[in-house]
């Protein structure tokens, strides 16, 4: 009956093919279009394209559709770079121009902070400054994990998932990666066809290599590798390939730029990359890069932004944001290696940051010391811990001053997730003057940006940034004042 009632309801059919123009764009970049107020979700699909579309799957007042061809192609429609753009997830707009990509992702924050935020819209528009885009959108990532998995054919292969699956798209060759990964690539596959070492096989949990870290920093020109292991040490699986390291980091060695090369030991049945021991095999446990005029050491564990070339624009709109005349205190929340903090310590009186991952925090403190800055202090723990323990240690102080309770500006920079309520709530008591927000996910800041205003702040600024360009992902950063 039920199952009856719905087809009844629903106004099409899996299968059905229809013809339809493309109006809208999905949070996802998938093209949306409406026959008499039924909607259409068509993955691939540009705005204003007219396109014929197979019916996949109904509901009542929506469907998701294929497409099967393009009847008349968009004004905003061009030609991917990339061959495989539509089957690999990573790049889900690279059929997109990149002037609308930047105009989708201006709206997309719009919006979000207007419906999920319950802001005006008039006054959302008003503080909306345009969104700063790239110049050359192509070859920016300094990172990139490739899974390493057998092909139908059994051959060994290095790619990307495709679009929510687990199966491998084999390209060596990403077009917004930098040029040196296939070389890298090229020789782990040898190396491992040659040796006879078997991929992971995600399945059964059996085989070694799992995923292959690349990492260059673009100023100092340093290439890190880690091999992501499944390896348990014992006889077996993997023997042949520890024996045969020699010749592996020595082949690798010979890339321009290579720095260091490690494992990382990751036995787990887990979609979690990275395993938390790692093992320099070669040359050093970190590669260096300048950033802002400021030079980092990164670890194979630790965050960096992964597009430098926006991430300096980004954060010099954050220094703005932050109005700094060299007598602040400033917090820096989700610091990772200390890369804002660091940048606004040379304007600060005293920054503090705080980071969950304990080998970001050493590069944290190390990269202080490299670059002769003494007013900052690292904190390794969860932001909603080390805030309101800070919060409530200086508050007990027997008749202390408290202005360490009160700084001037908190600077917050969270994953995707977004703040914890218990950061925000310390946030609103401690009461900086000034709160910058930086975020890579702008359904999560505008629920947060809702919480920071209902307590007291103003929203003065938000500026979106494109750090992922060809990728439905956008950064903004936002200027709150205590009211
Ligand atoms: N501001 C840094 C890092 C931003 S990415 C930069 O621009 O380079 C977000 C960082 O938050 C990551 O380093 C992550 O490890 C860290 N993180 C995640 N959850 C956290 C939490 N609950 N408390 C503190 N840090 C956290």
């Amino acid at each position: 009956m039920a199952n009856k009632k719905n087809q009844e309801d629903a106004r099409f059919e899996k299968g059905d093919l229809l013809t339809v123009e493309i109006t809208d764009i999905g949070t996802d970049g998938e093209g949306i279009g409406k026959i008499d107020g039924y909607t259409l979700f068509i993955k691939d699909a540009v705005i204003g394209d007219t396109v014929s579309v197979k019916i996949m799957k109904a509901k009542k007042n929506y469907a998701y559709a294929h497409l099967e061809k393009v009847i008349d192609p968009s004004e905003f429609r061009t030609e991917p770079k990339c061959p495989i753009a539509r089957q690999c997830g990573g790049c889900q707009i690279q059929n997109m121009t990149y002037e609308k990509q930047l105009a989708f992702k201006q709206n997309k924050v719009r919006n979000n902070i207007v419906r999920l935020g319950g802001f005006d819209e008039n006054f959302v528009d008003s503080v909306m400054e345009p969104i700063i885009g790239m110049d050359e959108p192509w070859r920016y990532r300094n990172k990139a994990q490739f899974p390493i998995g057998k092909d139908k054919n059994g051959k060994i292969v290095a790619g990307f998932y495709a679009g929510r699956t687990h199966s491998i798209i084999p390209v060596t060759d990403c077009l917004i990666g930098t040029s040196e990964n296939k070389d890298i690539l090229d020789i782990i596959i040898s190396h491992m066809e040659k040796n006879k070492v078997e991929p992971y096989d995600e399945v059964s949990g059996k085989g070694l290599v799992r995923h292959v870290l690349i990492r260059k920093g673009f100023t100092s020109g340093q290439i890190m590798v880690c091999l992501v292991l499944n390896y348990r040490g014992k006889k077996g699986t993997g023997i042949e390939f520890i024996k045969e390291q020699g010749k592996l980091t020595q082949a690798l060695s010979k890339i321009d730029g290579m720095t260091s090369i490690s494992v990382s030991i990751n036995t787990d049945k887990t979609n979690v990359i990275m395993g938390t021991e790692i093992h320099t095999i070669w040359g050093k446990d970190t590669i260096s890069d300048t950033l802002c005029g400021l030079e980092f050491d990164i670890s194979p564990l630790s965050f960096y932004q992964v597009n430098p070339v926006q991430c300096e624009k980004l954060y010099g709109q954050a220094i703005e944001y932050a109005q700094l005349t060299g007598k602040e205190t400033v917090w820096d929340l989700y610091c990772g290696i200390g890369t804002i903090t660091l940048s606004m310590a040379r304007t600060a009186g005293k920054v503090h940051g705080v980071e969950i991952i304990p080998d970001a925090i050493e590069d944290a403190k190390k990269n202080a010391k490299r670059n002769n800055l003494d007013n900052a202090e690292f904190y390794c723990g969860k932001a909603e811990e080390v805030l309101p323990e800070f919060y409530k240690r200086e508050s007990e102080k027997a008749g202390a001053d408290n202005s360490a309770l009160h700084p001037d500006v908190i600077v917050v920079d969270p994953p995707r997730k977004g703040c914890d309520s218990a950061c925000l709530e310390t946030m609103l008591k401690m009461s900086p003057e000034r709160i910058v927000y930086v975020s890579c996910d702008s359904a999560t800041l505008a629920r947060d940006l809702r919480i920071l205003v209902d307590g007291g702040y103003e929203l003065k600024a938000v500026r979106p940034c494109d750090m992922f360009s060809h990728t439905v992902h956008v950064e903004t950063v936002c200027q709150l004042v205590k009211r």
